[in-house]
């Protein structure tokens, strides 16, 4: 469900026709609801009703301030991955006592501004790296609240490229091993393990997934509690899939309920970590027809987007919907939805029936609210796109369209280097 609908054969975003942001920012365009973003937030809100709970926004799947802000105001914690993560979550105005931390690669100094921060937990995905805290919490006199990362080798069956709970993943730490790392961890003088986290995936469409894991981290829990090892967090990472096409994604409500009955009275204050699930159908990536290119095997629609801008169907084969601003009448088309990058790879939509379209027209490409701007680059030296939020009738540009000097900031020539001797 979202606010991005047609009236009268013109999309809008809420109530601002996408033809008149465009006109004010030009395109390409990230566009994001408000009122999208709030209601998801709010539907699992609602589903957890007075169980003890944090829901964590998962940062690196939409990063922008201004979205995180309103998550914030609705209360939530935020799940961050790396220290420009958290410098971000901190900069957004989060109470650092609702901030997360995970991560495979943690460094030291990474490690030593969450502590200073002092965050709510540290998701600890090796051993090594359990030691290498419990050093840098020492040199600052300070114990870090600890939850390992517990791969549970559970099967998500999604992407492989965002599966993460498997043996062969390189996340977390093995069930079998696990207890052994804990009782570790009990014993190090600077860590204080109160948690379990887990995170098996992304674009999960299926609840059985998440109840199994449930399963094996409740055993977990009963056993590390018999041996003193007082968790009062249970960390359920994120992962729930939504409908870019015709799938049936599960409710957040009806995730949640599966989780509760499988929780049943296990004493814990439980932490979800969504990312997808609020923010992907609650952005779109707004783009205009530049050529309609009739090739001799297929028909090309070149836009001014590319997969610098939105790089999930070239990285993952991702399906995202393509809907045209204005909707016409006449003779539709099949072809490919291509961006301007110089390699074949460079499409956004693949083999799309799609109504009549001409140089100039909009079109958006939609649930580009996750790991879509946050996933973009400067390749092929192109401006990173404006992001716009509409609330109601009201829009704001909430990071400006970059420029040509914002790419090649930072960049020099040696001096030694910057002669106009010729090369010999
Ligand atoms: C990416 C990630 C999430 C969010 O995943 P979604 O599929 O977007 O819900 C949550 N937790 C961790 C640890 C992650 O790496």
């Amino acid at each position: 469900m979202h606010h991005f609908s047609y009236r009268d054969g013109r999309l809008f975003a809420e109530e601002i026709p996408l033809e008149e942001i465009a006109r004010e920012v030009g395109t390409p365009f990230y566009c994001y609801s408000y009122a999208t973003l709030e209601r998801h937030y709010q539907a699992f809100e609602a589903s957890l009703g007075n169980v003890p709970h944090l829901i964590c926004f998962s940062v690196k799947s939409n990063s922008n301030l201004a979205v995180l802000n309103v998550f914030l105001k609705q209360g939530a914690g935020l799940d961050v991955v790396s220290g420009g993560e958290l410098f971000r979550a901190l900069k957004a105005g989060a109470d650092p006592r609702k901030i997360v931390f995970a991560g495979v690669g943690k460094t030291v100094r990474e490690m030593e501004e969450a502590l200073r921060a002092e965050i709510l937990l540290f998701n600890v995905e090796s051993e090594q790296e359990l030691l290498a805290l419990d050093r840098v919490a020492g040199q600052g006199g300070m114990k870090a609240p600890v939850a390992l990362r517990v791969n549970p080798d559970i099967n998500p069956q999604t992407h492989p490229y965002i599966s993460t709970g498997l043996k062969q993943n390189k996340f977390g730490i093995p069930f079998d091993t696990s207890l052994e790392v804990y009782r570790q961890a009990k014993e190090l003088k600077y860590i204080e393990p109160i948690g379990v986290h887990c995170h098996i995936g992304s674009q999960i469409l299926e609840i059985q997934p998440f109840v199994d894991t449930l399963g094996r981290i409740k055993e977990l829990v009963q056993r590390l509690r018999e041996e003193s090892i007082a968790i009062q967090y249970l960390d359920l990472g994120g992962g729930l899939g939504i409908a870019y096409e015709d799938e049936a994604a599960p409710a957040p409500s009806d995730y949640v309920d599966a989780l509760l009955q499988e929780l049943g009275g296990l004493d814990c204050t439980l932490i979800f970590e969504p990312g997808r699930v609020l923010v992907g159908n609650a952005g779109i990536l707004v783009t205009r027809v530049l050529y309609m290119k009739r090739g001799p095997e297929k028909n090309f629609i070149v836009v001014d987007a590319g997969m610098n801008d939105c790089i999930r169907p070239s990285l993952y084969g991702a399906y995202q919907a393509v809907w045209p601003a204005v909707q016409r009448e006449g003779e539709k088309i099949t072809g490919d939805v291509v961006g301007p990058i110089c390699e074949s790879g460079d499409f956004l939509a693949k083999d799309r029936l799609l109504p009549p379209l001409e140089p100039g027209d909009l079109v958006a490409v939609m649930s580009a609210g996750a790991y879509g701007f946050t996933m973009a680059s400067n390749y092929n030296s192109r401006p990173r796109p404006p992001e716009v939020l509409v609330r109601g009738a009201e829009q704001w540009v909430v990071r400006r369209r970059e420029t040509y000097e914002d790419i090649v900031q930072g960049e020099s020539v040696p001096e030694p280097l910057s002669g106009a001797d010729p090369v010999p």
